[in-house]
Formats: structure tokens, sequence, C-alpha cells
């Protein structure tokens, strides 16, 4: 019995950054869709230990792709502390955010090569 809403379910643990989480899995055999409550976390509530910092450094040495990564996962822990936030709904929100930039940043792109071998 899932202690969120009620319904019988499986219960399952998720790793998620070598930390364990619970969830209940439930489905319906009607839609056969799969739903999951996020219970919390199995370890109990740890504090986000100290958080990495943005290591920005000068230009040529810096990794950006390495510093979007974390950056990525600081947004993610900063909603994934609030446990009203359910987990698919904090990586979706993370996760729609980034495609809709790059998506974003693609057509500015091909725009730029368009213009640079069109000579238009
Ligand atoms: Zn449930």
């Amino acid at each position: 019995m899932c202690p969120k809403c009620g319904r019988s379910g499986s219960r399952i643990v998720r790793v998620i950054s070598g930390r364990r989480y619970v969830y209940y899995r439930h489905y319906n055999p009607e839609t056969k869709g799969v739903t999951y409550c996020y219970v919390g976390p199995l370890d109990g509530y740890v504090r986000v230990e100290a958080l990495h910092d943005l290591e920005l450094t000068n230009i040529e040495d810096q990794d950006y792709i390495e510093t979007a990564i974390n950056s990525l996962l600081k947004a993610f822990k900063k909603l994934s502390k609030d446990e009203r936030i359910e987990y698919e709904v904090a990586v979706e929100e993370v996760l729609t955010k980034l495609f809709t930039r790059l998506t974003n940043y693609r057509k500015a792109i091909e725009k730029a090569f368009e213009k640079a071998f069109t000579g238009q």
C-alpha cells in the first residue's frame, strides 16, 4: 500500500547520485500506464552537503561543459530539496529548460551557418 496515495503498488528504490529514494510504482491495467509516487529518501533526510561551487577560472582553462553540467546539478538539487516536488517533476523542469535553451541555440547556429554558406 502506497503511503502517499493509498493505492496498491510495488515499493521500489532508485539510486540517484549515490543516494537511495523510495517510490511506489502503480500500474493501471486500463491504460496500461505506469505512474510513480515519490515517498522520500530511504536514508532519511540528509542535508545536501557542501554544494559544488561552480568553478570559474580564466577563459582558456574554463571547461564550459563541466560548468554547465554542474549548474544543472545545482538546479536539480535545489528543486529536489523541496519534498513537495516529485522527482519526475524536478527532472522534467530542469530538462525542459535545458532543451528549450539548446533548441534556441541550435536555431541561432543554423542561421549563422546559412548566412555563411549562402552569403546572404
Ligand atoms: Zn501512490
